[in-house]
């Protein structure tokens, strides 16, 4: 049996292993995949112990994704990024980001065309995440972050990147391509967007990080303003699709596991 796992805390609410393991039943494997909560003085024994134990893949979520970096050998995005998603253990342990790709995919999958302009709104992981997935299309990112100073950092990272504060989001906005909301702003308070109503036109694709819940007040207005919409199920999903890929060789059966997501969240 091939096992694969998510290593976080807290990871007891995660919809990884339905998503997951909906692709192993569709596709006939002999396949687990498990949470793990190691402390944070636990994670380097507990990477060595998977290695050991044949753990063939592992996922890493909040709070380990940073940590996570000196204790593997990450791919080129995932250095850049500053940040490891999602760690294979066919060989020596790689570590990569498919949290890029959750991005690039989901917008992909709605037709998005990545040229342009993007405004990435949030500098943490996932702004970090969105912000190289977007430059590395060729598109002119603008990164926006209530601490100015962190979307500053961020810039001088990523290609052809600019820094600003949330008050500059309307003049940003007016003739951008792709917007993607990378802050927690919305998350289990759908009351809250954080980019003002009038930013919103016709021309945008809002691609939402919250996913809980899913249709959150950004969506919605974006939506009233004719813009093309999608969630953050579907960054989750492409995340999980690319990993999925990335430790098994195989095409992931995208449907499937969007159904089992969808149901789990
Ligand atoms: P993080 O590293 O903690 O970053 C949080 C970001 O939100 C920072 O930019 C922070 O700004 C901003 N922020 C927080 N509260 C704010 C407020 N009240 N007003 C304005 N900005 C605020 O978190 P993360 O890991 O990037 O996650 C961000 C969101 O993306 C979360 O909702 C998470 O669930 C979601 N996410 C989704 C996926 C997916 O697959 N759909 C993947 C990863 C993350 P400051 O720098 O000023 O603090």
């Amino acid at each position: 049996m091939q096992v694969f796992g998510l290593i976080g805390d807290p990871v007891g609410h995660s919809v990884s292993p339905p998503m997951h393991e909906a692709a192993y039943e569709a596709l006939g494997m002999d396949a687990r995949y498990v949470t793990f909560e190691p402390s944070s003085d636990a994670l380097a024994a507990a990477l060595d112990g998977a290695d050991a134990l044949g753990i063939r893949g592992l996922n890493v979520t909040i709070p380990y994704k940073e940590d996570v970096l000196p204790l593997v050998d990450p791919d080129p995005l995932a250095e850049r990024i500053g940040a490891v998603n999602t760690i294979d253990f066919s060989g020596e342990p790689t570590g990569h980001n498919t949290d890029a790709a959750g991005v690039t995919r989901a917008l992909g999958h709605h037709d998005v065309t990545l040229s342009g302009t993007a405004v990435v709104v949030g500098a943490g992981g996932a702004g970090r995440a969105a912000s190289f997935a977007l430059a590395d299309e060729g598109m002119d990112v603008r990164i926006a972050n209530r601490t100015v100073a962190r979307a500053e950092s961020l810039a001088g990272d990523v290609p052809a990147a600019t820094a600003h504060g949330l008050d500059d989001l309307e003049t940003l906005l007016a003739d951008a391509d792709v917007l993607v909301n990378a802050t927690s702003v919305g998350m289990e308070a759908p009351e809250e967007s954080p980019v003002p109503r009038e930013a919103l036109h016709g021309g945008l694709a809002v691609l939402d990080a919250v996913y809980d819940p899913l249709e959150t007040r950004l969506l919605r207005e974006a939506e009233a303003a004719g813009a093309t919409t999608v969630d953050g199920a579907w960054m989750l999903l492409f995340q999980g699709v690319e990993a999925f890929e990335l430790w098994t060789g195989r095409d992931a059966p995208v449907e499937t596991m969007d159904r089992a997501l969808r149901s789990a969240l």
